[in-house]
């Protein structure tokens, strides 16, 4: 289990901290790096079903507006915390400094289970979200996005809602719309499309061909369905796949649309199946790439010496503590973070935004050639300068992805 020490925002912190160190920075940036500038905690509530009324907590964590304005997903989980918000704020901030995104790094979430809501009551939660931060985002301030358990739909009622404050039409307000409301195309599949590029260009770069790889793959949801789907169609063999529930394993390969084509929307697909591998031991099956795309903390201390994947691809965000990122590195295991690995999906969501502003709409097959041009040029970036400063990854996307923030406000008079 991670240990107690296991809170995403300290550990987020430490890593930038090191990051700034060791680009030689001044103490004050990292004071104002380490917390989100702004933060709103919102209580909001929705009439049920049955008549009576749930009042829900909810946050929007703005980490850095030094860029440009800021931008990241809005999360419905049971277990949303102002900390966990807040740490997925400075991710945010770190995924579009690697990928010279103009903005920074915001975060949202509301703490419910939408597995126990009505699609009504979660119209509801969700109008009711926007008109309670409505005066900290907007299309130039904080444009949001889907995260874990939210969707098209649910962008789109936030779209709504949105455009009838403001009383003018507002697409560039959210990303992760439907299509017909100004999404993008390839947005759906972005995240997951990004993790198999950073999984390619890491295996290229061990002299591996992906091909002769199998993978086992953790969460079921839009990007671990689409992760093992993509890997599928380029003639990767994937071995495992898992939900809450528990996991898969045929090393003879899955048929990963057959499952996709038996999920729910919440990514369950092993409840169906008998003899199912719990979570625990999935991840220790043999396998040469390990792909987390679920929650955080999932490869900690206990377990990390016993994953046998020599490449991690972390789509999840945070799926590694810090104490199984040092087992790792010791046993020669090579991690892509997930800063570098999943920012495919908010890479993605800048092209949607420009094109809402600009009205004017590209194909797929533009879209997926952008994404493929920044996924590579960022995934080489990072492994370069892992071996020029001797770090890991990690500590090389920290500092890739944290300087711009650094340079900008020094630009702006700030520090
Ligand atoms: N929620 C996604 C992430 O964690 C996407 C954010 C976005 O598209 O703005 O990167």
């Amino acid at each position: 289990m991670p240990a107690p020490g296991d809170n995403v925002l300290t550990n987020t912190q430490a890593a930038v901290h090191e990051a700034l160190h060791r680009l030689g920075y001044e103490e004050t940036i990292y004071d104002l790096l380490s917390e989100p500038v702004r933060v709103l905690t919102v209580r909001i509530p929705v009439k049920m079903d049955d008549g009576h009324t749930e009042v829900f907590t909810g946050y929007r964590a703005q980490h850095n507006d030094a860029v440009g304005p800021t931008k990241g997903g809005i999360r419905f989980h049971p277990n949303v915390s102002l900390d966990e918000v807040k740490a997925l704020s400075i991710w945010m901030s770190l995924k579009c400094g690697i990928f010279d995104l103009p903005y920074g790094g915001a975060k949202g979430g509301i703490i419910c289970d939408p597995r126990s809501m009505s699609m009504g009551e979660q119209e509801r939660l969700a109008r009711g979200y926007v008109r309670a931060v409505s005066q900290i985002v907007g299309p130039a301030k904080d444009i949001p996005a889907p995260d874990v358990y939210t969707n098209p739909q649910i962008m789109a009622w936030m779209y709504d809602e949105y455009s009838h404050i403001r009383e003018y039409d507002s697409p560039g307000f959210i990303t992760g719309k439907p299509l017909v409301l100004g999404g993008s195309e390839g947005r759906n599949q972005a995240t997951a499309l990004g993790v198999c590029i950073a999984m390619r260009e890491a295996a290229t770069r061990l002299g591996k061909d992906v091909k002769d790889l199998t993978v086992i793959v953790q969460g079921f949801g839009n990007v671990g369905s689409n992760v093992a789907l993509i890997l599928q169609q380029w003639g990767v063999k994937v071995t495992g796949i898992s939900d809450a529930n528990g996991g898969l394993f045929d090393e003879n390969g899955l048929n990963i649309q057959e499952l996709i084509d038996q999920k729910d929307s919440f990514g369950m697909v092993t409840t169906a199946y008998q003899n199912v591998i719990p979570n625990e031991e999935f991840l220790k099956l043999p396998c040469d790439v390990l792909i987390p795309a679920a929650l955080e903390n999932q490869i900690h201390g206990d377990n990390a010496a016993d994953i046998q994947a020599s490449i991690v691809v972390e789509a999840a965000n945070g799926p590694t503590t810090p104490a199984a990122d040092t087992i790792l590195s010791e046993r020669g295991v090579l991690v892509v973070p997930d800063v570098l690995a999943n920012a495919g999906g908010v890479t993605v969501s800048y092209f949607e935004w420009v094109q809402n502003n600009q009205g004017f709409y590209w194909t797929e097959d533009e879209v997926n050639h952008r994404l493929e041009q920044m996924m590579v040029k960022s995934v080489h970036n990072i492994l370069q300068t892992s071996d020029r400063y001797e770090v890991t990854p990690r500590l090389a996307a920290y500092m890739v992805g944290i300087r711009p923030f650094a340079e900008a406000m020094r630009w702006r008079g700030w520090v």
